[in-house]
């Protein structure tokens, strides 16, 4: 029998929150979510706010993640970040590979080869987004987008490791649009994924976590956790508001 997975509720913030912003939004998520069981919750804010949110979480039911990473423990890389330094201020994990970073900052599959295991060798919690745009959908392409991303972005992530991935789906067309992906397209291409890894080790296909990602609010979001395939979501717009997030969390928990 195997463990059941415990969903995770992940919020985006991307380029939103100043270190005030956050401290306000965390005083209003705490009291909001402590009663909560059975859900792990994560907050991504941006890099300044990082050390603030771990510290005003220590002790609750909420996780901090960072949205990038660069993979290379030090260098001449100006901007980029690096693993250690994520896990100096006890940073639990981060985004990797948001279809924002892919198109506007160039983050390519061959730099996701090496960023997500060297986010697990650090003992971070990678979330590694994926997905299909508009056209690729219309096309018939978005299980070859999918199989090409899991492939290249998980090659260098060894069998025993692959469970602690978490994946995000992220129809890109669905991302910020208000276009949510029905529940059979969101969890047909969960599934699919999941088979995917199960190429690569049964037992990790059991064990990883897929979150659905793409105009996640709270009247959407119980049909698509119900899902099978699904674990849990990756929420952009509905995490900035404490109520629209916590809101999120309460229809993930038991
Ligand atoms: C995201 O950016 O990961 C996202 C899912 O955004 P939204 O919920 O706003 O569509």
């Amino acid at each position: 029998m195997n463990e059941p997975r415990i969903p995770l509720i992940a919020g985006n913030w991307k380029m939103h929150k100043t270190i005030a912003d956050a401290e306000a939004f965390i005083g209003a998520l705490l009291p909001r979510i402590a009663t909560y069981d059975g859900v792990e919750v994560g907050i991504c804010p941006p890099f300044l706010a990082l050390q603030a949110m771990v510290d005003s979480t220590r002790g609750s039911n909420v996780q901090v993640f960072a949205q990038t990473m660069h993979y290379a423990e030090s260098g001449a890389f100006t901007g980029e970040v690096a693993p250690g330094m994520l896990t100096e201020i006890d940073v639990h994990g981060t985004i990797l590979g948001h279809s924002e970073r892919r198109e506007l900052c160039g983050e390519t599959d061959k730099a996701l080869a090496q960023k997500v295991p060297a986010a697990l060798e650090h003992g971070l919690t990678p979330i590694l987004c994926v997905g299909e745009t508009e056209e690729e959908r219309e096309r018939g392409d978005t299980e070859r987008k999918l199989r090409q991303q899991i492939q290249e972005d998980l090659s260098r992530v060894p069998e025993d490791q692959l469970g602690r991935v978490v994946i995000a789906y992220e129809p890109i067309w669905a991302i910020g649009t208000g276009l949510t992906a029905t529940p059979e397209q969101a969890q047909e291409a969960c599934a699919f994924i999941r088979a995917l890894v199960g190429q690569r080790s049964e037992a990790a296909a059991q064990s990883v976590r897929i979150l659905y990602g793409g105009s996640v609010k709270p009247d959407n979001a119980a049909e698509l956790l119900a899902l099978p395939d699904i674990d849990g979501a990756l929420v952009g717009g509905a995490s900035l508001e404490a109520e629209s997030f916590a809101a999120i969390v309460g229809a993930a928990a038991r």
